[in-house]
């Protein structure tokens, strides 16, 4: 999994948070605290780190949680967009002709990463050529070569010719007809003089629409330098952080990216030429926390929250009515296949309701809501009222058997039970901890 270090300490800061028994300034400091050390130790600059705890802090202790909200879902929430923000938008990418300049040290993946990227526009239907001048180390023209020839790409090269800004002139005109021109440049070990003036004379051969800087996502704390020196050089577009598959702790990559206010373009998880994923950073950080795809869940919990008849405050302050009920099983049910998720955060007191009210299918909502209907307003108010006699009524009037109408009385009591438990919050710590 990607940066599997961090994911586990970020998880466990996140669920300190969820089983803390109230959220206050305390829990908040020693969150944050917990977060800014599992960012540390995955080599995210200090800086950042700084800047990033700070933000979470000030929210957290100055923001209100919007209506239908608790604390802890609220903060949790703060974390989340916060991580995202600090990561930024990915850089955007137009499907369309363009050229590309690819730089980075030896080894990063430039070369595997330059045919990927080839790969990525020829399956949306572009034309991509690459140009190797890679002059530098011995076995990048083969390397490249033979991955065109693998994938069917169009490859300008030159084998004896160790002019690089020569072979870039000839392949950009050699290679006109085609849609997306991708140039390998050279790496070296360190970042050198000599490096940096061939990456400047290459960068003005053409207008590059993209400066892509590849980095290794074990690099480290020196990332910050060689993408502050690359980017002065030739102004970079996006970063592709790659090897992402393995165990790196890739703080310092991402350090990288804020540091040179630069955004992450691709990122690579593999060594064939398919594995390489457009960067997302919700789902990115999603996938950091263990937290499957929490952005459909914050958006769907918001949809169903905001709708007024789900009040649910009301409803933990007591006062539980036939028609709360309907109305929160409805609202259950929009949740749908969520519901694994949904039972890890207590989003406004509705991640404790007993399983049965997650395989309510619609045909039972609907008996229920035939069942109702033939109850008076006092009835549905105060489902207390409903002795025998009026089950017996009520059954007969919507045409269900009484067993029917007292299933919903004995669903209603429990649901209400639950609401009740609720009002401590300790139930959905319990369910939280069995997700994590
Ligand atoms: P270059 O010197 O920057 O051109 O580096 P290469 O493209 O030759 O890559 C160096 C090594 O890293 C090669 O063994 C690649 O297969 C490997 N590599 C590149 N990208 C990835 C990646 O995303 N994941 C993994 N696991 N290996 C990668």
């Amino acid at each position: 999994m990607v940066l599997d270090n961090l994911g586990s300490s970020l998880k466990s800061a996140i669920q300190k948070l969820a089983n803390a028994g109230k959220i206050d300034k305390e829990i908040i400091d020693d969150v944050v605290k917990d977060i800014q050390r599992a960012l540390i130790q995955a080599d995210v600059n200090v800086k950042l780190v700084m800047k990033l705890s700070n933000r979470i802090k000030e929210r957290a202790l100055t923001e209100a949680p919007p209506a239908g909200m608790d604390s802890r879902e609220h903060v949790l929430r703060i974390v989340y967009t916060e991580l995202v923000n600090i990561i930024g938008k990915a850089t955007p990418i137009a499907l369309e002709p363009q050229t590309i300049m690819m730089v980075g040290l030896q080894g990063s993946g430039k070369t595997t990463t330059t045919a990927k990227l080839a790969r990525f526009f020829s399956r949306k239907g572009l034309k991509p050529a690459v140009i190797c001048a890679d002059t530098y180390r011995p076995g990048a023209y083969d390397q490249l070569s033979q991955l065109c020839e693998k994938l069917g790409v169009m490859f300008y090269g030159e084998r004896d010719n160790k002019d690089a800004v020569a072979i870039v002139r000839n392949g950009l005109k050699e290679t006109q007809k085609y849609d997306v021109r991708i140039v390998d440049t050279a790496g070296r070990h360190a970042l050198e003089t000599e490096l940096i003036k061939e990456m400047k004379d290459i960068w003005g051969l053409t207008n590059f629409t993209h400066r892509f800087l590849v980095l290794d996502a074990a690099i480290g704390q020196q990332a910050s330098e060689q993408a502050k020196a690359f980017n002065d050089a030739v102004g970079i577009t996006g970063v592709v952080i790659t090897k992402l598959d393995g165990t790196a702790k890739g703080g310092g990559a991402l350090s990288a990216v804020s540091d040179t206010n630069t955004s992450i373009a691709f990122i690579g998880v593999g060594e064939t030429p398919d594995d390489l994923e457009r960067f997302d950073p919700d789902g990115f950080i999603s996938r950091l926390l263990g937290m499957g795809d929490l952005k459909a869940l914050v958006e769907k919990a918001n949809e169903v929250l905001s709708q007024k008849d789900v009040n649910v405050e009301k409803m933990m302050t007591g006062k539980f009515t036939l028609n709360d009920m309907y109305s929160q099983l409805e609202a259950i049910n929009k949740m749908g296949p969520l519901k694994q998720i949904m039972s890890m955060l207590p989003l406004g007191g509705l991640g404790n309701i007993p399983d049965d009210a997650y395989r309510m299918t619609q045909d039972k909502m609907q008996g229920y809501r035939i069942i109702m209907d033939s109850m008076t307003e006092d009835e549905k108010d105060d489902p207390k009222l409903i002795g025998s006699s009026r089950i017996a009524r009520i059954a007969m009037g919507s045409g269900r058997a009484p067993e029917d109408v007292r299933e919903l009385l004995k669903y209603h009591k429990m649901m209400q039970k639950a609401m009740k438990g609720m009002k401590g919050g300790g139930q959905s710590n319990k369910n939280l901890k069995k997700i994590m």
